[in-house]
């Protein structure tokens, strides 16, 4: 095999999915001066930028800018997209190794993690994710319900997923005017009777999970009063221990929840209530099955082995009665067809990028991985960039050593080929500037930053392409 990398002979990579993980490595390697790089980048959505565009908050418009940073990168030579393209189905591991000397998967964590209590399944219980989802457009969630005309809602957890939710109900048609938010999602919100939501933490305010500025513009809404009880907002000895030592993020989300704590509620019309040290042990519904309630038990911290301070259930309950649930207590990654898939930790096994055949106990040969799907659901989205670099960087190393995969057709005309018979309606990242265009034009009629399409039947006749067999069957 001649070596890649060269001008007659680039190195051509395959990126499994469309969001900042995928983006950061398309960017690094793409900037490689001593290396000629071609890239193909494949997703399961018409969309490119994944969470950016499928998860970010609506209101959090300015989170969003990111994406200009990965419309450089795509509109470097060498990078193509291919969308409504799914590795999987339209694709297989087989194909890709006939076309590309190195693989990278950036599929991210695309489902959730369940509580295991009873009355999860009660008309009423939503993951967060589905919520999110579907506010923003998801085509896969775009026909889903949520029975806003509940009075009372719950969201267990305390990321900054939770906090989503929990600002997204408590937002004003006025505040939600201003976003992206689609329109059904705005349609319903805006006449939703939501007038209380409660946030549910299993630990203390040392320990939360969210972030300052977030839990922080929790008290800034326009006519929701963010509230904490005082009892719960004082630390226990255990957590007083700890304060000190604790980053500089932890102690600011002590601060700004103690201030709610201390601050006489300004009347609002609604109340968003952040608890702490209880967990929810049932879901309570009617004989209908329709959540009428959450049954919480109150816990206590203790050191665990690692020093981490852990919830322990003490036997106190409470119920609050709540016509939604809404769990977000952390995403998970799902496995690929044929790539080493670690179940405990919902990750694809790897060592610092390089997928490990745990088997074999050795690396396998062309196949990376970065983002969620490499070290689990956290950080924000910049975290994403120096994970991407550390990767890439195996990448370059092994390419460097001679240990990359050796393609019959390393082309990119014979690849497209390829993909024009598996998956004729792909859309192209062309295809997607005319459908940013359009959003934004909409957009602009109605004082918005975009009117989002939320169908993939809806983007094609937007873009005045007919419609596939499979859809006109
Ligand atoms: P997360 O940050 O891991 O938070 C999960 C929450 O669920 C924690 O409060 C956790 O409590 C709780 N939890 C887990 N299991 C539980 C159980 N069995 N019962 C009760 N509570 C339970 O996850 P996330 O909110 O899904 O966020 C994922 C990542 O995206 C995070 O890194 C987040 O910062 C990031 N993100 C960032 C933004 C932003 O920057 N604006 C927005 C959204 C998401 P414990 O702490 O006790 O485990």
């Amino acid at each position: 095999m001649k070596v890649p990398g060269t001008e007659d002979t680039p190195l051509r990579v395959a990126i499994i999915g469309a969001g900042p993980a995928a983006f950061y490595a398309a960017d690094h390697l793409l900037k490689q001066s001593d290396v000629h790089v071609q890239i193909d980048m494949f997703d399961r959505l018409p969309t490119p930028f994944g969470l950016v565009r499928g998860g970010v908050a609506p209101d959090h418009q300015n989170i969003k800018n990111v994406t200009r940073v990965f419309h450089k990168t795509a509109q470097q030579p060498g990078f193509r997209f291919f969308g409504n393209v799914e590795f999987g189905s339209d694709l297989l591991l087989d194909d890709l190794r006939r076309h590309y000397h190195q693989i990278f998967y950036a599929t991210g964590a695309q489902t959730d993690r369940s509580l295991g209590i009873p009355g999860e399944d009660l008309a009423g219980s939503h993951s967060a994710t589905e919520f999110v989802a579907w506010y923003n457009g998801h085509p896969d969630y775009r026909h889903f319900a949520f029975d806003l005309s509940a009075e009372r809602v719950a969201v267990v957890g305390i990321g900054n997923v939770a906090v989503d939710v929990a600002r997204i109900l408590c937002r004003t048609p006025e505040e939600l005017a201003a976003t992206d938010i689609t329109d059904y999602a705005f349609d319903a919100l805006s006449q939703s009777r939501v007038r209380e939501v409660h946030m549910l933490g299993r630990r203390g305010p040392l320990q939360a999970a969210f972030t300052p500025p977030e839990v922080k513009e929790l008290g800034e809404m326009e006519d929701a009063d963010a509230r904490v009880l005082p009892e719960e907002a004082d630390l226990d000895p255990l957590s007083l221990e700890d304060l000190q030592e604790a980053d500089r993020n932890a102690r600011r989300n002590v601060e700004i929840v103690q201030k709610f704590a201390a601050r006489e509620p300004a009347g609002k019309s609604r109340r968003l209530f952040i608890r702490f040290l209880v967990s929810p042990v049932e879901i309570l519904g009617e004989a209908e099955g329709r959540v009428t309630g959450i049954r919480l038990v109150r816990n206590e911290l203790y050191r665990g082995g690692n020093g981490r301070l852990r919830p322990r259930a003490v036997d106190s309950y409470e119920e609050l009665p709540v016509q939604l649930v809404f769990r977000s207590v952390g995403y998970e990654g799902v496995p690929l067809a044929e790539v080493p898939f670690n179940e405990d930790w919902n990750v694809i096994l790897n060592d610092c990028g390089r997928v490990l055949d745990v088997a074999k106990r050795r690396h396998v040969v062309g196949e990376y991985v970065g983002g969620w799907i490499k070290r689990g659901p956290s950080g924000v989205i910049g975290t994403n960039k120096a994970d991407a670099v550390e990767t890439v960087a195996c990448m370059l190393e092994d390419l460097k050593a001679g240990a990359v995969l050796d393609p019959p057709e390393p082309t990119v005309e014979a690849a497209e080929r390829m993909i024009r018979d598996r998956q004729p309606e792909y859309f192209s990242y062309e295809d997607w500037m005319r459908i940013d265009e359009m959003e934004t034009e909409l957009g602009k009629d109605c004082g918005r930053p975009r009117v989002k399409f939320t169908s993939v039947a809806e983007m094609r006749r937007a873009l005045r392409r007919e419609r596939s067999t499979a859809e006109r069957s």
